[in-house]
């Protein structure tokens, strides 16, 4: 199984927050959309016929481009690469470009799934973060959603210097009230070079709090366990068979395609990143050269490569797949298994809640060092 991820690099408005490629100019949205098409030609064989179960239209804000744009990259990508019929194909979106016009444009195209930028049901929270919609064009979004796609998964932040438990409980249960599939909820981080760093350095804004979030985080697999979600990765929950599979292909480390500027590929033993310049990304596909560096992976960063992302879901870390290095992880995890923090059986080592607040350094502890 494969998956093919496409980048759309357009955006109405920069929020505070992103550190995403994207611009806010769409003077070059045809040409970038040639680039991609050459690009899908270029990379047409870099899966190696594996089919696709997955497509993903992400960015950026891809529910900016015209129905018919889509539905032409679509038909490419079907075109030149073995496909499931079964595929899951997913398109992002911003509440204010939902409209029943874009929905039945998307669903002709072949999009059977949405993930749709809410971020938060309050207004007051939607403008620190200077997103471009209100709380009310995000519930209207999501009606009319409803009425053309059974597979919805909303994003939202938490831990913001301002939001209290309170209001992070009414966000979460105005999700939960809308009886979504999937819900991805993510702790605000300051990226670096952002407007947010700026205003959190120049004292507009107060610093986030990191144990507020971690609090608010512990709250928040309460609230999705109390209402049936499956808490199948750190920042990610579902229903019933609502997981969504392209998230599956990065976590079991399933080969994928990235095309478009800041897009990222991996195909078992490479991994490949695209520009991140529109201008330079469009230039060199239109000379006929990938605009891509690569690095082949040595076996140890293959082996922590799986453990940094096995750990974050909750089927873990599969002992067997540790091969000879099992015996070092096992004795490193010993201190984390003391605290509670990892749990272990005889097929597989997995977080506690307690450990989901500290995975990423859990991770980094068990890694292996090349001179091992
Ligand atoms: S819409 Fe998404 S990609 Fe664009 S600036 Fe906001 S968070 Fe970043």
């Amino acid at each position: 199984m494969a998956g093919l991820y496409l980048h759309i690099p357009f955006c109405k408005q920069a929020c505070h927050y992103c550190n995403f490629h994207f611009s806010t100019s769409l003077r070059s949205q045809n040409e970038l959309v040639e680039a991609l098409l050459l690009e899908l030609e270029l990379q047409k064989d870099y899966l190696q016929r594996q089919p696709l179960l997955t497509i993903y239209l992400g960015g950026g804000t891809p529910s900016l481009l015209p129905g018919e744009t889509i539905s032409t990259l679509l038909s490419n990508i079907k075109q030149r690469h073995w496909y499931d019929t079964e595929a899951e194909i997913t398109l992002e979106a911003n509440p204010d470009d939902i409209t029943e016009e874009n929905c039945q444009a998307w669903q002709a195209a072949g999009i059977n799934r949405l993930s749709i930028g809410i971020q938060s049901f309050s207004d007051k929270e939607l403008r620190w973060m200077n997103r471009a919609h209100t709380a009310a064009q995000s519930l209207q979004g999501l009606q009319i959603a409803k009425q053309f796609f059974d597979n919805i998964s909303i994003d939202l932040i938490y831990g913001l210097p301002e939001q209290d438990n309170t209001a992070w409980e009414v966000n979460v249960a105005q999700a939960l009230a809308l009886q979504l599939p999937h819900l991805s909820c993510y702790a605000l981080t300051v990226e670096p070079k952002t407007l947010l760093e700026k205003k959190i350095r120049n004292k507009q804004y107060s610093p986030v709090d990191p144990e507020k979030q971690s609090e608010q985080f512990m709250l928040l697999m309460q609230w999705m366990e109390q209402a049936g979600y499956r808490h199948y990765e750190i920042s990610n929950f579902a229903l019933p068979t609502k997981e969504s599979r392209h998230n599956s292909v990065y976590w079991q480390g399933a080969h994928y395609l990235g095309i478009g500027p800041s897009a990222h590929s991996y195909n078992g033993y490479s991994r490949q990143w695209n520009v991140s310049n529109n201008a330079l990304y469009i230039q060199s596909l239109q000379q006929g050269l990938l605009p891509a560096e690569t690095e082949v992976l040595t076996p140890v960063q293959q082996r922590n490569e799986y453990i940094m992302t096995a750990i974050r879901t909750d089927q873990g870390i599969e002992l067997k797949k540790l091969g000879t290095d099992l015996a070092r992880v096992e004795k490193t995890a010993a201190r984390y298994i003391e605290t509670g923090q990892v749990l272990i059986n005889a097929e597989r080592l997995w977080l506690s809640k307690e450990g989901k607040l500290l995975a990423d350094g859990i991770a980094a502890a068990l890694f292996a060092n090349e001179d091992e």
